[in-house]
Order: structure tokens, then C-alpha cells, then sequence
């Protein structure tokens, strides 16, 4: 048994719950303490219950949390070298005890009591980002947001998931009118920067499978994007792509940015 639940998704904070009966973690902190708290508390659980943090790069809505967590909770933290060493330089996190710092490869499975967590290489513009799929027994779930462009390897990574979250950031269109300055704009649009919702759609049209649970759709813009814009674009993307599958079929959510989204079990 699996069971996910994101606390919060979206560019103002990050923070995704995965668990099994008897080990639980998260990935990224990139909320407040009290905030993950109170998620938690949903699932009838409590922060002395995680056993670990996995982290997927050093962007501030991703690790905003870390400092105050490990320092009240000793909470081990998960990451590549890479981004634990940019956090590292994060003053604005204050003291972190550097015992709780785990450098992690990619590729390779992480055992953490009954849980398989495996980080695998994504696009994005921070130093060595990773999106991650956790599994326990037959069950496998995956976390992908932040990343400028799939290609195969994502697929084949997060091929078998029983359900998964996957970043729809934004509209083209309204990103492209919206207020943004134009090199911000060139970022988000780049290959190191955000999963437009079409191609969001066209990846989830990818991963679907007979026994695909749920669909999460998040890391959603504020600015440039809106829960039912993600939805009926990514929705339009699998009625059109070459499967045998319909939108309906499936059920797809928005994770919200302010609010906890329901608890997924599979
Ligand atoms: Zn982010
Ligand atoms: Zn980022």
C-alpha cells in the first residue's frame, strides 16, 4: 500500500507526502513547518512519524521549510550533491546541521524501510535537479514537476505508476501576454524552465496505463496559469493523443497551491 497527498504545489511552495503503513517521507519542504504540520495532521500523522526528506533541487519554493525543520525535528535530508551544496549556501535558511545532509546518485534505489525512492535527472536551471518515484511492493508512485521539456527517459522512469503528480506550470499564451519581463518570460518557456500544460498533457497522455489510480496535476503558476485551464488542456491532450485512452477514464485533480489535495491510496 501507498498512499500520497500534496500539502502544497505550486511556485509559492512544494511539499509532497508519500507513505506506506510503517515509513513515510517527504519531498521537498519548500513551505513552512507549521504548514507541513497541519498536513500531516490529515493523514493522522505527525512530523516525528517522517523518516526522511527527499529533496528535488535548491529552488527557495522547494526548500523554504528546511532550516526550521531540521533544526526543531532532525529530520534527515535526501539530495544530489549538487543541491544540497546550494542549500548549504542558503543563508536565509539559518543553521542547518550538516549531520543531516544525505548525498544522493541518481539512478540508484534508496531503501528507506519498506520504501524504493529513486531520483532521476530532470531539465530545470538549478544545479543538479531531480524529480523522484517511490515504490513499495508491486505500488509506485512519482513526483515531476519543475522541469523544462520531457523526453524518454522521464517516461521510462516514471512508466508503471499508479498514480503521479506531474508539473503543469503554466499557458503559453497567457505567459506569453502576462506581466512577466521578457527574460523571465524566455526562462519559464526555456528548456531548463517550466512544463507548459500542453506538454504537461502530452506526458501524462504517456504514462497512463490500465490501472493508473490518479492523476495529480501540479506546481501550477499563479500568474499565468488556473486549475481549470491545467485540467481541460491536459484533459484535451490525452482525447487527442495516440492511446487508447479518454480523459475520462481516469481520475485527474489539480493540486492546490494554498490547500492539501485528497489522500490518493493504491
Ligand atoms: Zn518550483
Ligand atoms: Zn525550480
Amino acid at each position: 500500500m501507498l498512499r500520497t497527498m500534496s500539502i502544497a504545489s505550486g511556485s509559492s511552495g512544494n511539499c509532497i507526502y508519500i507513505g506506506s503503513d510503517n515509513t513515510h517521507i517527504l519531498i521537498d519542504t519548500g513551505i513552512s513547518r507549521k504548514r507541513i504540520c497541519e498536513g500531516l495532521k490529515k493523514l493522522d500523522l505527525s512530523i516525528e512519524d517522517i523518516d526522511g526528506v527527499f529533496l528535488t533541487h535548491e529552488h527557495i519554493d522547494h526548500i523554504k521549510g528546511a532550516g526550521v525543520i531540521m533544526r526543531n525535528d532532525s529530520l534527515p535530508f535526501f539530495g544530489t550533491a549538487g543541491t544540497l551544496k546550494q542549500m548549504w549556501y542558503n543563508k536565509s535558511l539559518g543553521e542547518m546541521p550538516k549531520d543531516l545532509f544525505n548525498v544522493i546518485e541518481k539512478d540508484i534505489d534508496i531503501c528507506m524501510g519498506d520504501l524504493s525512492v529513486k531520483a532521476f535527472h530532470i531539465s530545470h536551471d538549478a544545479s543538479d535537479p531531480v524529480a523522484y518515484t517511490v515504490s513499495c511492493g508491486d505500488k509506485k508512485m512519482g513526483v515531476v514537476t519543475d522541469l523544462g521539456f520531457f523526453d524518454d527517459g522521464i517516461v521510462d522512469n516514471m512508466a508503471g505508476c499508479d498514480a503521479f503528480l506531474v508539473e503543469a506550470n503554466h499557458d503559453i499564451n497567457m505567459l506569453q501576454v502576462g506581466p512577466y519581463p521578457y527574460a523571465l518570460k524566455q526562462r519559464i518557456l526555456g528548456n531548463r524552465g517550466h512544463l507548459s500544460n500542453e506538454l504537461s498533457g502530452k506526458l501524462v497522455s504517456r504514462l497512463l496505463h490500465d490501472n493508473v489510480k490518479a492523476v495529480l496535476l501540479g506546481h501550477l503558476s499563479k500568474e499565468n496559469n488556473y486549475d481549470r485551464l491545467a485540467f481541460e488542456t491536459v484533459k484535451q491532450e490525452i482525447d487527442t493523443a495516440e492511446n487508447d485512452y479518454t480523459s475520462g477514464d481516469f481520475n485527474i485533480s489539480v493540486a492546490g497551491r494554498d490547500e492539501s489535495s485528497d489522500i490518493i491510496e493504491v
